[in-house]
């Protein structure tokens, strides 16, 4: 048997459980809970454990080397097969706003915190999703398929390589079982393979946490749950003016608001669209969290939502997302509305999201054009690239990426500057007439601002490269990593997670994972419209 000396020595300390009331019943017989946090339960041991891939950067973030990770004991222990010495297992407590209706009770329904290690860089705590039902599970089984489960990983991991706040992925197992869901949800349920994903995040704390604590009336505890997330994941609010003055909470609530104004400007810059911004799925670390019906953005769409559940309202679109992150504020704001005991500087904080919100939003669109930085004179030339990105089908991580090769010099010739561009636009023969000639005019526009700009050329394209990925999940990608995985191979969950760490580098061979999305991907599920089945 392989040595497994670096989990043995995972050194943990469950803070979370320690300092935190627990929900006096273990197990995991559904239940509403009162007074608590949390329940104690343990995964549900599965049959055949089968590791498919792991992240040895995040392996690295809790203290484990590559050959920790390929030892039996690893899989073993991130399948929820074993219990390490040391580990608390528990499922907690949260509710949550679904689609702008209070939806009471929720909680982590099929994910299990295993613990909190102490790593080299800090402390994270590691969740297993998919790993049986607790008590939050509601009528359904707590488990996860493969097809959620690649999805969830290697997201998670591209969106870290992209430089966007997130939760990570460590690892993801075959359970050898398989479980039944019905994607479409018209009555054809199919058994598909079980999959367990572990995650990794500081904490895992939601909006909803406070929610729920809120709604029950339970003002002694929300108190002392802010006290213990701000020691826990806020502890530079402690030293600084705000711990004299009694305005922690106030302090605090600002602090998410700017995590999450950065978050969601790292989306509206790389084209994700999170498909289910429930406040049950905001993280108040301003994380990326829950990757369910995900997608990005191919041909650019402000609204354009991938989610299906969501077809209708279409409340999560691309272009509405720093809106309903405002809402969700809100929210948040309200649960925590005792402990401020006023509303207007709560109300404050949540005008000052929108100003800071668009600073960010603003450098990132700055960055994205190769400018130092936006001045108010190019708010025009703002509008105006929303509207030519829609006159056709333009596939937006292309079109960026080829803007950083146009040269001003190309205002001299008597080429038109969208030539180049073509290999972008889903529909060539769309890129004519007056929409040619109105993407033209554009181009020059933007050619003569960046001369104006005065940069070195190589230096443009060098930070223009560095805010546009070339990489990123396409759907169709993530789909056919899925198909194959489902046949037994998952060698191209391996190549994506390769060519996705290095996102913004150009990788000689790798130019088939940067294409446009093949005409068959139009309309398949799981390519351009995503269930919530998971
Ligand atoms: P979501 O919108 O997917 O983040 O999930 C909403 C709620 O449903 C959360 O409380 C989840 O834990 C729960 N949930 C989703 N899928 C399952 C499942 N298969 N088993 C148990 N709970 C689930
Ligand atoms: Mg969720």
């Amino acid at each position: 048997m392989t040595p497994v000396a670096g989990l043995l020595a995972l050194a943990f300390d469950n803070r979370f459980t320690r300092e935190l009331p627990a929900d006096p019943i273990t197990g995991s017989a559904r239940r509403q809970i009162r007074g608590a946090l949390y329940s104690r339960v343990s995964p549900t041991p599965v049959a055949a454990p089968e590791l498919l891939a792991y992240a040895v950067e995040v392996a690295e973030l809790i203290g484990l080397s590559e050959r920790d990770c390929a030892s039996d004991a690893f899989v073993q222990v991130f399948s929820g097969n074993r219990v390490l010495a040391g580990m608390d297992p528990h499922a907690t407590c949260y509710g949550g706003h679904q689609f702008g209706n209070w939806a009471g009770q929720l909680g982590d329904g099929r994910a299990i915190n295993l613990g909190e290690v102490i790593g080299p860089r800090g402390r994270q705590t590691l969740q297993l999703k998919g790993a049986g039902p607790t008590p939050y599970a509601r009528t359904a089984d707590g488990l996860a398929v493969l097809r959620s489960s690649v999805r969830e990983f290697l997201c998670s991991e591209a969106m870290h390589h992209l430089g966007v706040p997130t939760t990570r992925a460590l690892s993801l197992a075959l359970t050898g079982e398989s479980v039944l869901r019905d994607i479409l949800y018209d009555g054809h349920p199919a058994p598909e393979p079980g999959a367990v994903v572990c995650r990794v995040a500081p904490s895992f704390t939601r909006f909803g946490h406070f929610q729920m604590l809120a709604a029950r009336g339970e003002t002694d505890l929300l108190r002392a749950f802010l006290d213990h997330t701000m020691a826990a994941d806020f502890s530079h609010l402690l030293d600084g003016a705000a711990a004299n003055d009694g305005d922690l909470p106030l302090a605090w609530f600002t602090e998410v608001c700017e995590y999450t104004a950065l978050m969601v400007a790292h989306w509206m810059r790389v084209g994700f669209v999170h498909g289910v911004m429930n406040t049950d799925n905001m993280s108040v670390l301003g994380l990326t969290i829950d990757y369910g019906p995900y997608g990005w953005l191919e041909d650019y769409d402000p609204n354009w939502t991938p989610n299906t559940t969501d077809a209708a309202g279409r409340r999560y679109r691309f272009a509405h997302q720093p809106a309903v992150a405002q809402w969700n504020l809100l929210q948040l704001a309200n649960a925590i509305h005792p402990l401020v005991g006023e509303a207007a500087p709560l109300e404050q904080a949540l005008n000052d999201f929108e100003a800071s919100y668009m600073t960010h939003w603003r450098a990132m669109m700055g960055a994205k054009l190769g400018f130092a930085s936006l001045a108010e004179a190019d708010a025009g030339l703002l509008d105006e690239l929303d509207a030519i990105l829609q006159l056709t089908e333009t596939d937006m991580t292309l079109f960026y990426r080829a803007l950083a090769d146009l040269s001003p010099d190309a205002l001299d010739g008597g080429a038109a500057p969208v030539d180049p561009l073509m290999p972008a636009y889903y529909r060539p023969e769309e890129v004519a007439g007056e929409r040619r000639e109105r993407i033209n005019a554009w181009l020059r526009a933007y050619l003569m601002r960046t001369r104006q700009e005065g940069r070195p050329a190589e230096e443009r394209r060098a930070s223009m490269n560095a805010a546009n990925p070339k990489y990123v999940l396409r759907n169709y990608l993530a789909q056919l990593a899925i198909d194959k995985a489902q046949a037994g191979d998952a060698s191209l969950i391996h190549e994506l997670q390769d060519v996705l760490r290095n996102p913004y580098a150009e990788q000689p061979g790798k130019e088939r994972f940067a294409e446009k999305r093949p005409d068959w991907a139009r309309t398949r599920v799981g390519c351009s419209q995503l269930s919530c089945s998971s």
